[in-house]
């Protein structure tokens, strides 16, 4: 059999410099970074073949947990503002928990994703699915009030493409929500290659603060507010990171700050701190198209 050369980017996936540094420290997962604005993304593309073994890894049994379906309710509170059409997208949708809520809330749903198995459960949520990556031309452009993109843009190398789809389905003044991984974490500070959201091919994108506003900006959004949150124990853990481990697992360590005051002060503080130094694990952003 012959052996087939991967397929590389030569130029970069934000600003289309071909000023690509590769990273050594991160060859695993074919990184490399662009000397003009800063964005780290894989270089290599991966196969169709590659990612579907990747993503059949992907166990589809996880239930929703009242602290997450709370963590929306006020999530979709914050967003009342931007209800005018009354319709949202949940954009890579999962098993639809944040569609399920929105459904009760009397949002009228849509979804895509690209398993089956998901797709399945989100129509059984009783959102309309679209199957496999987001297709504008699918919808009458300013369809939608509110678009959902939590932990999608990470996995796709195509972010001018997806961020001009939001911008074409989204109506004037309507908002996107999306939440990443922070390349500039003290998590990754601190686990460098070690840190496990390091994961080709499932990972092929990381942004930082900087990076997602200009890739958002630049496609006609403004900046609302955006925020790092969290340092995850079990993340640390797994990174086989040598620090102090606060609960058997996030789901633990979240019940017991939700119910202790003491926790709950530790908690907020810590966030606080972490994000006035942009250094949580997680960035969470509000984008309004411009009216
Ligand atoms: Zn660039």
């Amino acid at each position: 059999m012959q052996a087939t050369t991967p397929l590389r980017f030569n130029t970069c996936l934000l600003c289309n410099s071909p000023m690509l540094t590769d990273m050594p420290i991160y060859a695993k997962d074919k990184l490399t970074r662009c000397r003009n604005c800063g964005f780290v993304f894989a270089r290599q593309i991966p196969t169709q073949q590659e990612l579907i073994t990747e993503y059949a890894k992907y166990a589809r049994t996880r239930t929703l947990s009242v602290i997450t379906a709370n963590r929306y309710k006020q999530l979709l509170n914050l967003f009342e503002p931007y209800r005018k059409l009354n319709r949202l997208i949940d954009v890579g949708a999962g098993e639809g928990h944040f569609i399920e809520i929105a459904a009760q809330m009397q949002w009228i749903t849509y979804a895509t994703e690209f398993d089956p198995r998901a797709v399945e459960l989100c129509r059984q949520k009783g959102a309309i699915v679209q199957e496999g990556k987001l297709n504008a031309d699918n919808y009458p452009a300013g369809f939608f009030d509110l678009i959902f993109s939590s932990e999608v843009m990470e996995h796709i190398n195509n972010p001018i493409e997806e961020v001009q789809n939001f911008y074409q389905i989204l109506r004037p003044g309507g908002l996107v929500y999306v939440t990443t991984p922070n390349f500039n974490a003290l998590s990754h500070l601190l686990l460098k290659n070690r840190w496990n959201v390091f994961n080709y091919p499932e990972h092929l994108c990381y942004y930082t603060p900087k990076t997602l506003t200009r890739l958002f900006t630049n496609c006609g959004f403004k900046l609302v507010k955006l925020q790092t949150t969290g340092i995850s124990p079990t993340r640390l853990a797994a990174s086989g990171g040598k620090l102090p481990v606060l609960g058997s697992n996030d789901e633990a360590l979240r019940q017991a700050t939700e119910t202790k005051p003491l926790w709950q002060f530790a908690k907020f503080t810590a966030n606080a701190l972490l994000n006035l130094t942009r250094k949580g694990d997680t960035i969470k952003a509000w984008f309004e198209k411009e009216r």
